[in-house]
């Protein structure tokens, strides 16, 4: 039994890890030192580019879920994370280098590991695949041109991305409803596919005296985007006119506010993210606002004062696919079978959410090569809210790279009102419906 996984950060380690445990001979390609990233500084596998946070390790949270499901599933990031942890309150911080230097070693320790030096090219991965050798693409945000080019083809230009415009996203059940009424331009669609929050004249003007003064993230050099018209930042745009933003992103045409019977001044409109519509993206919001000043000025549009923001707005240089029209449940290709990706590039984020898709795509190849099939993760389950996130094809949406978090776990049936409980019923149904799907996923 033979694999290739391609990347040895987060989800290319945790990919060759679970097929090596299962008996699986990987072997694991890592350009670095040989050709460099522009933001890895070593040659290090799972090199933390930036913050050294893997984010909650509350068992009642998104992400400490996430990590107990990887921990069952024995995951090397997780127990090697705690074995290098510095205090960070209730976050699981790691000591950067002793990380990445542990890690490297028990990758490369691991008798079913080969790792081997060297950029992985297109030609490689052809040769591989005609010889029936599973071949896990896993070279995140910042994958090598020739390999981004290759995909690029596979998928069908239109279906990889390079840079992420992502517009915010918020928890349908912390919307005000008093304020935001349903209506599709026109009355255009299925009258309530879409969400506005209307802006009388004041509310608007106040907004675009924050939205210009907030303070921005500054660019790397590596990250200078040529903006497509359709994703300009909207700092960007209102700075050019305080009336641009009214008579484009946010315009009110063919809308009618119940409150007042009249057209609003502006509105910015809200599209459901996923079928259960538990999470509404603000349209065409993309920003490049740090995200503490992001939230205040975003709370400032009418009927999302309390809303909850599980995505704020990014614009950065990025590589993933769009993972529900060319991938199958289990991270391989549709049209190449063998062909699977893991990671950032299928459109998560984050270290951590990165190395579950990793570690899923390696179950799911060992237990293959096994002839055995992973049942689907429960949709309760943070795996299967992932995995859910990559594979609905149905919703109408801009998709677009998502980390684990409260709106894509799914409402308890009944409803809950009290926020608090709800999130206990979360996370209670997803530990149980985990319990039960580890115990057929173990081999
Ligand atoms: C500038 C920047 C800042 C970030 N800040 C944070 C943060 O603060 N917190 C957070 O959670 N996430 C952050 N992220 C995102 C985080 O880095 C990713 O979510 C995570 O690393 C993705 O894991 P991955 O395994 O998919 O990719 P990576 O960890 O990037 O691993 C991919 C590996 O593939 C290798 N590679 C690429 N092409 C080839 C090739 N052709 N052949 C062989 N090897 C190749 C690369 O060298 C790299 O080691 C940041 C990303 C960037 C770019």
């Amino acid at each position: 039994m033979k694999a290739t996984v391609v990347g040895g950060g987060f989800a290319g380690v945790e990919a060759a890890w679970a097929m090596a445990q299962r008996g699986v001979s990987v072997q694991l390609y890592e350009m670095r030192p040989v050709k460099m990233t522009p933001a890895h500084k070593t040659e290090l596998l799972c090199e933390l580019v930036c913050s050294n946070s893997f984010k909650s390790m509350m068992t009642e949270s998104p992400a400490g879920l996430l990590k107990g499901e990887m921990r069952g599933l024995d995951s090397i990031v997780i127990p090697t994370a705690e074995e290098c942890s510095v205090p960070a309150g209730q976050a699981l911080a790691v000591d950067r280098d002793l990380y990445a230097a542990k890690i490297t070693e028990l990758i490369s320790a691991h008798e079913n590991i080969e790792l081997v030096r060297e950029e992985f090219t297109p030609e490689m991965a052809e040769k591989l695949l005609a010889e029936g050798v599973p071949v896990v693409i896993a070279t995140g945000p910042l994958t090598s041109e020739g390999l981004g080019q290759w995909l690029a083809e596979k998928t069908g230009q239109e279906h990889l991305y390079f840079y992420d415009a992502v517009s915010p996203t918020v928890d349908a059940s912390t919307i005000n409803h008093d304020i935001v009424f349903a209506q599709s331009r026109y009355d255009k669609g299925e009258g309530d596919d879409y969400l506005n929050c209307p802006f009388n004249k004041e509310e608007y003007e106040l907004f675009i005296d924050a939205l210009v003064e907030a303070e921005r993230v500054p660019l790397k050099d590596f990250e200078k985007p040529k903006y497509f018209e359709g994703c300009k930042p909207i700092e960007e745009i209102a700075s050019k006119g305080r009336d641009s933003l009214r008579f484009g992103n946010f315009k009110p045409v063919g809308l009618t506010d119940p409150r007042t019977e009249r057209r609003p001044w502006a509105a910015v409109q809200l599209r459901p993210e996923n079928r259960e519509m538990t999470l509404y993206s603000l349209v065409a919001c993309q920003n490049r606002l740090k995200w503490g000043v992001q939230k205040e000025v975003l709370q400032m549009i009418p009927g999302l004062e309390n809303a909850d923001f599980v995505r704020l707005g990014v614009i950065h240089r990025n590589t993933y696919i769009n993972s529900p029209t060319v991938l199958n449940g289990t991270l391989e290709f549709n049209d190449t079978p063998g062909l699977y990706v893991a990671g950032q590039i299928t459109g998560v984020e984050g270290y951590i959410d990165s190395a579950s898709m990793g570690l899923y795509a390696g179950i799911c190849i060992a237990a293959k090569l096994q002839g055995r099939e992973i049942p689907q993760p429960p949709r309760e389950t943070a795996f299967g809210s992932l995995l859910s996130h990559l594979s609905d094809a149905e919703t109408d949406r801009d998709f677009a790279p998502m980390n684990i978090n409260w709106g894509i776990l799914p409402n308890p049936e009944p409803h809950i009102k009290n926020k608090g409980e709800r999130k206990t019923a979360k996370v209670e149904a997803a530990q149980k419906a985990f319990a039960e799907w580890c115990a057929q996923v173990q081999p």
